[in-house]
């Protein structure tokens, strides 16, 4: 069974399959500002396994850094997935976009380096300051971290 998800209003639709290769919440201010929230939970599926079911004429897209395409529906506003040029096999999706239960738990914290300070982790899971090891650019100039 894939597991899918959607936006608020429900134009858009897409699922994948398979489990996530990571999970975790990040803290980072742009991820704050997209999303309008403390913490965003993102998930990492492969590619290949990821698949828009509907709407994709109703996906707008928004560079804040360059190397990070967040797409998000145009009318209603949900984000749903982060492209990232140096991981074309990869798909970041926003969490908050899954239908009911998809079988993912969150396993850490990145970017708590830049968290807001008035949101307090209140979790015993791992916190990375930036990038946990094996996500993120090659070229740790490129992070996506901005205080
Ligand atoms: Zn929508
Ligand atoms: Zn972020």
């Amino acid at each position: 069974m894939p597991t899918s998800g959607g936006c608020l209003c429900g134009r858009v639709r897409y699922e994948f399959d398979g489990v996530p290769a990571a999970a975790l919440n990040c803290h980072c201010s742009l991820c704050r500002k997209a999303h309008g929230a403390a913490a965003i939970a993102f998930a990492v599926v492969r590619a290949k396994n990821f698949r828009w079911l509907s709407g994709v004429e109703d996906l707008a897209s928004y560079n804040a850094t360059s190397g990070f395409t967040r797409q998000f529906c145009r009318h209603c506003g949900s984000q749903l997935v982060v492209l990232e040029d140096w991981n074309p096999r990869g798909v970041t999706l926003a969490m908050g976009s899954l239908d009911g239960e998809a079988g993912i738990t969150i396993e850490g914290h990145m970017f708590v380096g830049s968290k807001a300070p008035w949101h307090e982790i209140s979790d015993n899971l791992p916190q990375h300051r930036a990038w946990p090891a094996g996500l993120g650019p090659p070229s740790a100039a490129r992070s996506e971290e901005q205080d």
